[in-house]
């Protein structure tokens, strides 16, 4: 697999291991990464705290982004993909799009490169996130399931124990 591609999932467990949603991102610039970073929402309580979002303020000031690739396990949502047509960013590689269609139109709009790697392994990693904990996940891609909304719980469903205390 492209190594840039799997520091942005090595990210999103990370991220998956501190509570959080499993979504990474690397900025590579002249064949090397930058800046890394993956979702904080929950671990900071900010909204703001997207994957891609955290790599770019991790890279921090890097001059021109001209050549600049930002990796990212599931395709950007509108806010990741505005701070990408915004920063001048023109090419997007991504882990899947499959659980999270995203804004790949916005970007293509503006004549940014986006390539779906559509891998399995990123896939899996959210559609185990979004089945465990899907108030969490609704909340971060703006659904109302209208669900209490905590911390996540990085276990499948519980599985009711019940008692069997006989007659
Ligand atoms: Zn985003």
């Amino acid at each position: 697999m492209d190594k840039f591609m799997l520091a942005a999932i090595e990210e999103a467990r990370q991220g998956l291991a501190e509570g959080g949603i499993p979504i990474g991102s690397v900025l590579v610039k002249d064949g090397k990464i930058v800046g890394r970073g993956h979702n904080r929402r929950v671990q900071q309580g900010d909204p703001m705290a997207h994957a891609e979002i955290d790599c770019l303020r991790n890279a921090g000031r890097i001059g021109s982004y001209q050549g600049a690739v930002l990796y990212s396990t599931l395709m950007p949502c509108y806010l990741c993909a505005g701070a990408v047509v915004q920063f001048g960013i023109k090419e997007v590689i991504v882990g899947e799009s499959r659980t999270f269609t995203g804004a790949a139109e916005l970007m293509l709009d503006h004549d940014v490169q986006v390539t779906d790697l559509d891998l399995d392994e990123c896939a899996s990693m959210m559609e185990h996130f979004a089945a465990a904990n899907p108030a969490l996940w609704g909340e971060d891609i703006g659904e109302d399931t209208g669900k209490e909304t905590g911390k996540a719980t990085g276990q499948d469903l519980h599985a009711d124990q019940e008692e069997d205390k006989g007659e």
